[in-house]
């Protein structure tokens, strides 16, 4: 069994002697892998002002010298990257074959963002001759992170990094499902020399850990990845103390293949768009639009491409796909499969258990032709590996197609020609839209949604935004 998740208070293990313990199961064996001890209100207090108190130390030291523990963390991370692969790939059902490029990122984060914020230039205007006014940049505070399930080293770090890289400080508050990889991270943080306090931890489940944590007077700020619906809960606590909050929430992604797409480029990324990551993520192309002239053909051939997905042990280096993260996650994505038969879709691929894999939330990923947007399977975030089909006729359907969600997070638009694409990139109401390519993040761009996807934009200058107060200086020279 995997040792008790504690939290981490100025760098060393906490567990409060009134701690409930919270069983975390395996998603592979459906057995208890370890426990996590639950901070309390007096846990997070703790965290929080080791917090504050690490703040004005970390804040004022310079860019450079912090500069030199976040290269130093990048460099720690890089060498763990297989073992922290192993701890994901155990607790998340990822399966570790795609983890290598996801740790590099993880660590790429902690480089990206301190090169980025030793580049920051200010604002000055010269009145008149003897009038300056100048405008700088201080860090905020203290942050509190809330992170999900789904990719919890990619998405904690780059939380992580943009606030400490611009002089924060931040309590952590993982998944409850996933805390493991996460919290092995920032021990490894502070063995490269993270000074304590900066980055706290506090493991537990979000109505009991994670509200306490966002009402807490030392906290600052909110950075919150997950769910619509806790976004929501969490923005209307931040808004009660004026805390400004980030909002990394939901999608339900379009992905637009045009008649003249090149087909098996195509193919390959709708693929990867909906299935990469067990189907679990934000980003996942999980409605695909095809143009009728192909539509036989092309969804002919991503069923069977479909089919051919090896499921199994996140471990095995040859499985392409594990199981779902937790027991209720695989029933509510097996739950949409009624809701689209009910809906009269038809189901193409998938829902099974597959053969020989009896223990583990494993599900054959789904594929559906629906019979039209307005249905659930169309507008609700299933975040699973559950692709859903639409056919259009033109463009302009396929566009107003996209646009018929409440989210707006990301839009991939597969076609030869420059006039449609330029055409989705202007029309489509999302925060990223990739042409001709799968999911390929550039850490320096903003990403975030448009409507329920969310409010406000991680990467290099909008996270400088966030993490960061202006402050405006005038003096007669
Ligand atoms: P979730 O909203 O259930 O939980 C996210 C985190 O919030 C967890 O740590 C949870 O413990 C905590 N939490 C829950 N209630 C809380 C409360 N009242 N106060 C404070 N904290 C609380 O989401 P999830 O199931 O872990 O993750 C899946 C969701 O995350 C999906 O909707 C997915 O689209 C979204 N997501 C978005 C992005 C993005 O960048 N836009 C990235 C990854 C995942």
């Amino acid at each position: 069994m995997l040792p008790v998740s504690n939290s981490l208070i100025n760098g060393k293990p906490y567990i409060d002697d009134a701690a409930t313990l919270v069983e975390i199961i395996d998603p592979s064996t459906e057995e208890v892998a370890s426990h996590l001890a639950e901070a309390n209100a007096k846990t997070v207090d703790l965290a929080a002002k080791a917090a504050r108190q690490a703040f004005k130390a970390w804040s004022t030291m310079g860019t450079d010298n912090r500069n030199d523990i976040l290269y130093a963390i990048h460099d720690r991370l890089v060498v763990e990257a297989q073992s922290l692969a192993q701890i994901e790939a155990r607790t998340t059902g990822l399966p570790v074959r795609n983890l290598a490029a996801l740790i590099r990122r993880t660590a790429a984060n902690f480089r990206s963002f301190a090169e980025f914020a030793s580049s920051l230039s200010g604002e000055s205007y010269l009145q008149n001759p003897d009038f300056l006014t100048y405008v700088t940049r201080e860090p905020k505070g203290v942050a509190a992170l809330i992170s999900p399930w789904n990719a919890p080293l990619a998405l904690s770090s780059m939380r992580i990094a943009t606030c400490i890289a611009f002089g924060n400080t931040c309590v952590l508050k993982p998944s409850e499902y996933t805390p493991q990889s996460v919290l092995r991270m920032v021990e490894l943080m502070h063995e490269a020399g993270l000074p304590e306090g900066v980055v706290n931890v506090v493991n537990g489940r979000g109505t009991v850990t994670g509200s306490a944590l966002v009402d807490h007077p030392e906290v600052d700020m909110v950075g919150f990845t997950g769910g619509t619906m806790t976004g929501r809960a969490i923005m209307a606590a931040a808004g009660r103390r004026l805390k400004p909050s980030i909002m990394e929430l939901g999608g339900k992604s379009a992905a637009i293949v045009c008649a003249d797409a090149d087909f098996d480029r195509a193919i390959d990324g709708t693929l990867a768009g909906i299935y990469a990551n067990n189907g679990q993520q934000c980003l996942g192309g999980s409605r695909i639009l095809v143009e009728r002239r192909v539509a036989d053909h092309f969804i002919s051939e991503f069923v069977r491409r479909t089919r051919a997905i090896k499921l199994g042990d996140p471990l095995d280096p040859s499985t392409e796909m594990g199981p779902l993260a937790y027991r209720a996650h695989r029933d509510r994505v097996l739950s949409y499969l009624d809701a689209a038969t009910n809906e009269g879709a038809e189901v193409l691929c998938g829902g099974g258990r597959p053969q020989g894999l009896e223990r583990g939330w494993y599900v054959e990923p789904i594929a559906v032709l629906a019979k039209d947007n307005a249905s659930r399977v169309c507008q609700e975030e299933i975040f699973g590996p559950f692709a859903t089909f639409l056919i259009f006729d033109s463009l302009d359907e396929a566009i107003s197609i996209a646009n018929a969600s409440d989210f707006g997070l990301v839009a991939y638009v597969w076609t030869a020609s420059l006039d449609a694409a330029m055409r989705c990139s202007r029309e489509i109401r999302a925060g990223t839209i990739w042409i001709n390519t799968p999911m390929m993040r550039e850490l320096r761009a903003p990403f975030g949604g448009y409507k329920d996807s969310g409010t406000g934009r991680d990467g290099a200058s909008s996270s400088a935004d966030f993490f960061t107060e202006l402050k405006t200086t005038s003096i007669p020279l």
